[in-house]
């Protein structure tokens, strides 16, 4: 698959999340070049509108000048594969190719002068709950340390369907949702400004499958239908949840923007990183038995930016963390005859670790409130903040080369 003493002529940087193992898909746009097809190399963008014109890559036109990447993407991950080992073969050392056309072209851009945009057009999106250090924290926050767990969730992986119009590409800006609470002690809910304004660290597949009602996808297959990641913050009210989610679950407490990283990165380029997850036990039925490891070993942080001051971290998690992986996920989804579409996003549910420092929300970092975050400005953090920025950024990384996601950051604003 990758070499991973392959190096680039293209400049790229030992911490660039885009090396030349990476060559992630987004859609860009510059002051001159409408929405389109990019590949992010270091600190560039492969124009793939401009590479087809000038004969580097031949496909339809359509599918690359394009303001989204789901018709790209319908064609299946054996094309993605064989376009993306083309650039890569284009953009290694000893190529001059593509390098000496660089001069009379302008195949490649720098990302500084570029905006990103939604890299799909999201036609569904799940959220699961896969993480069990964080089902176990919330569980015991909310019930009982001896009942965290409720009896279905290590037999199925819990999910629900989310709101995909609310779905917002980085760099984002939300406002402090407003809604109804009921606070324990009063007899009657409330209305206003969430006070308990959440993350949620999660990444997110996409699928590149279009499937007809009644048919499913089973876990040994679901990798086909999987194309790339992303970065998730699952923007969450913490209050507005408590009150609304029984019996039916989340609602107005998650529906008003969630935010990704805008480059998909693909399987193939995660392929070195896969490793197995946690031991399922008890058993599961055998329609989620997976024949092979499906979990990734991702490096992910969160990072908070109070209004003027330093970015600081304020936890680092892993997405090897899941207990369900995402094979399972989809065979799941799907095992009843749902169906599918390409560009559908699929979450992993908050990834939180079994350290205090690994725990992917304020929700448990702070213990629901009652361990508050020290920052270095000396304010402290309960929740978020408005004019806090929030920022989550994950990479995979062997062997000095590193398969990164850049970043996924939503600027916190007051309700409006
Ligand atoms: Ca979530």
């Amino acid at each position: 698959m990758s070499d991973f003493s392959l190096k680039s002529w293209v400049e790229v940087s030992p911490n660039s999340d885009f090396s030349l193992q990476n060559l992630p898909f987004g859609i860009f746009s510059t002051s001159k070049k409408s929405p389109r097809v990019g590949v992010a190399i270091g600190d560039r963008i492969i124009d793939l509108v401009e590479l087809n014109k000038n004969k580097f890559i031949q496909i339809n036109e359509n599918l690359v000048d394009n303001e989204y990447l789901n018709d790209f993407m319908a064609e299946g991950r054996e094309f993605a594969s064989k376009i993306r080992l083309r650039i890569m073969d284009l953009l290694r050392e000893g190529n001059t190719e593509l390098k000496d056309a660089v001069s009379r072209g302008n195949i490649i851009v720098n990302r500084a002068e570029t905006t990103m945009h939604m890299p799909v057009r999201v036609g569904d999106y799940t959220d699961f709950y896969s993480s069990e250090d964080h089902a176990r924290n919330v569980g015991t926050m909310f019930r009982d340390p001896d009942n965290a767990l409720l009896p279905n969730w290590k037999h199925l992986p819990v999910g629900y369907h989310g709101r995909a119009s609310s779905i917002v590409v980085s760099p984002a800006a939300i406002h402090r949702p407003k809604g109804q609470t009921k606070a324990d002690d009063a007899e009657m809910p409330s209305f206003g400004p969430t006070r308990l304004f959440d993350f949620e660290l999660e990444m997110a597949f996409i699928t590149c499958k279009k499937t007809k009602l009644g048919e499913s996808i089973s876990v040994n297959d679901a990798e086909n239908a999987i194309w790339g990641m992303v970065i998730f913050n699952d923007l969450s009210a913490r209050d507005i949840q408590k009150w609304e989610y029984v019996p039916l679950g989340p609602f107005l407490a998650k529906n008003f923007g969630s935010v990704i990283s805008p480059w998909v990165v693909t399987m193939d380029a995660l392929e070195p990183f896969r490793t197995s997850g946690y031991k399922q036990d008890p058993e599961v039925l055998p329609y989620l038995k997976a024949s092979k490891d499906a979990n990734f070993d991702i490096h992910l942080e969160v990072a908070l930016q109070p209004d003027g001051g330093e970015v600081e971290t304020i936890c680092t998690s892993n997405y090897k963390f899941m207990y369900w992986n995402m094979n399972q996920q989809l065979a799941h989804q799907t095992v009843n005859g749902c169906n599918i579409n390409v560009g559908d996003m699929y979450a992993s549910g908050t990834i939180s670790g079994p350290e205090q420092n690994q725990y992917g929300s304020m929700l448990e970092l702070t213990w629901r409130g009652t361990k508050p975050i020290m920052l270095k400005d000396g304010s402290e953090r309960k929740f978020l903040q408005d004019g806090d920025t929030c920022i989550m950024r994950g990479y995979a990384q062997k062997d000095g080369v590193r398969v990164g996601f850049g970043e996924a950051l939503v600027k916190i604003l007051p309700a409006n």
